[in-house]
């Protein structure tokens, strides 16, 4: 299979009509941009459409992007954003993080040569539709991430905790016993094909939500009860703060903030546990978004400005600052052997755990 065999859409661009073009590139110009990045460095990328997603006449690509080692056991890193169309931020950190890594395999011998040791698997924007629409849920008025066949155990907030009164409502999660939602049937099959298998997998989903702080979560989500394997969090909590002590993230499960129906990444955990998949650890990057609109009150009055900062100066900042979360992923995914706890550490990471959370 060469490069450009499973490469269909970047194609779609140019045959779009100069009017949609302009409709993209005002409504959705993170689409047109990776379509840039998947163009411009084909030497360097395997891109795929993973579905075309129809709505209202309209066709937007899935697109996954796969960096690096080809080999089926490398270590591997799923990264996710744009999975809630309003939140375009997460699209857009991804989408420069990934411009930069392109143009710097282009000269950076070290690079290379970490990247040949690991495979990269991106999806930028997930909700495409979502995001053309400048909406949290995908065209169908479903909450992606609300929308996964998963039920919380225990009180979730009202209306936010997902519920099935109909997608005029946010958060809606779609008909009880209906299949996800197409987009979550694409994720779950580059799970499947490129993820599950591997020995290793880290994920990081980015989003962006009303917070003050940024924050790391893993699940569950729809429970209070401790992840089967919590010491492995633990222990990559401690890598990173240690590295890194002048990071401020919050590194913590969901669940001690709320609890929610349909998490996807606590199906996906399940999902990855039935395959008897020895370690697949999910983190969900929530940007606290509070940041931005304390700096500009105005930013209340308008949701984009919720959710995404508006002033160029601080858009540049965002984009910058999760940097160093991203490289120290990668290198922690690569590294994993040299920080996942023996049996031994297991013990304590599971104290710690319990003094921490539960
Ligand atoms: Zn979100």
């Amino acid at each position: 299979m060469t490069r450009h065999e499973i490469l269909t859409s970047p194609d779609l661009t140019s045959l779009r009509t100069a009017e949609l073009r302009r409709d993209f590139k005002q409504k959705i110009p993170e689409l047109l941009e990776l379509e840039r990045l998947i163009r411009q460095y084909p030497q360097h990328l395997h891109a795929r459409t993973e579905i075309l997603l129809k709505n209202n006449a309209l066709e937007f690509p899935l697109y996954s992007v796969t960096l690096g080692s080809e080999k089926p056991d490398a270590p591997t890193l799923l990264l996710t954003g744009g999975m809630h169309g309003i939140e375009r931020i997460g699209s857009q950190v991804l989408i420069a993080w990934l411009h930069t890594l392109l143009e710097r395999l282009n000269w950076d011998e070290h690079l290379q040569q970490l990247l040949s040791h690991i495979q990269l698997v991106l999806l930028p924007i997930l909700n495409p539709a979502g995001m053309y629409l400048n909406q949290r849920a995908n065209g169908n008025g479903v909450d992606l991430n609300r929308n996964a066949p998963i039920d919380a155990e225990g009180r979730v907030p009202l209306l936010g905790g997902g519920h099935r009164l109909g997608p005029f409502l946010p958060w809606y999660r779609g008909r009880k016993r209906g299949q996800m939602e197409a987009e979550n049937i694409a994720l779950e099959q580059v799970l499947q094909r490129q993820i599950f298998n591997r020995p290793f997998a880290a994920v990081l989903d980015l989003h962006s939500g009303l917070g003050m702080q940024d924050r790391l979560w893993f699940p569950h989500a729809y429970r209070k009860k401790a992840i089967g394997n919590i010491a492995q969090y633990v222990a990559l909590k401690l890598l990173w703060e240690r590295t890194y002590p002048n990071h401020t993230y919050l590194f913590e499960p969901q669940s001690i903030h709320y609890l929610s129906h349909g998490d996807l990444w606590d199906y996906f955990y399940y999902q990855s546990r039935a395959q008897n998949q020895p370690h697949f650890l999910p983190l969900t990057l929530e940007m606290g978004s509070w940041m931005w609109v304390k700096k500009s009150p105005r930013q209340l009055f308008n949701m984009a400005g919720l959710f995404n900062p508006q002033i160029q100066h601080r858009h540049s900042r965002v984009l910058r600052r999760h940097i160093l979360l991203l490289d120290f992923i990668v290198a922690a995914t690569l590294n994993h052997k040299n920080w996942l706890p023996d049996e031994k550490q297991t013990g304590i990471f599971n104290q710690t755990a319990k003094s921490l959370w539960f």
